[in-house]
């Protein structure tokens, strides 16, 4: 059984709430929504973060990935008012959890800049 808590929602090991599926994506809400809208986009493979992911893909899955996000945007009504999408990377951004994934928030006002 794979370590990372990502792949095991992945491969279904770890329950979530599924939005959306693409043969190589899988969109699940947060766990601790920080919006009415708090979706994460992850790719099925594993890469540590956005570094990794784009040192090692050129275009495709890269491209599946960005077009999940807005298709989470548009399920979820809230591509017209407008959402936002985060990669946090690294320690400075706080990221977390070491699998790559977008936010995609929205549903209220986001303020700017972030913290
Ligand atoms: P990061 O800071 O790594 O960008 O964000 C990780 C996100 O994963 C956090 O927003 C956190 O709430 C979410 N998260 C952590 N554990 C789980 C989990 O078991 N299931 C789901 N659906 N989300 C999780
Ligand atoms: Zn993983």
């Amino acid at each position: 059984m794979p370590e990372c808590l990502f792949c095991r929602i992945v491969s279904g090991g770890v329950p979530a709430s599924r939005v959306l599926e693409s043969p190589r994506t899988l969109s699940i809400r947060d766990i601790n929504p920080e919006a009415p809208t708090h979706v994460l986009v992850l790719p099925k493979e594993h890469y540590p973060d956005l570094a990794a992911l784009a040192a090692a893909d050129h275009g495709s899955l890269l491209a599946e990935l960005v077009s999940q996000v807005h298709g989470v945007a548009e399920a979820e009504g809230i591509s017209g008012r407008g959402y936002r999408v985060v990669f946090n990377t690294g320690a400075d951004a706080g990221q977390v959890v070491p699998h790559v994934h977008a936010h995609v928030l929205g549903g209220r006002g986001l303020g700017w800049p972030p913290g």
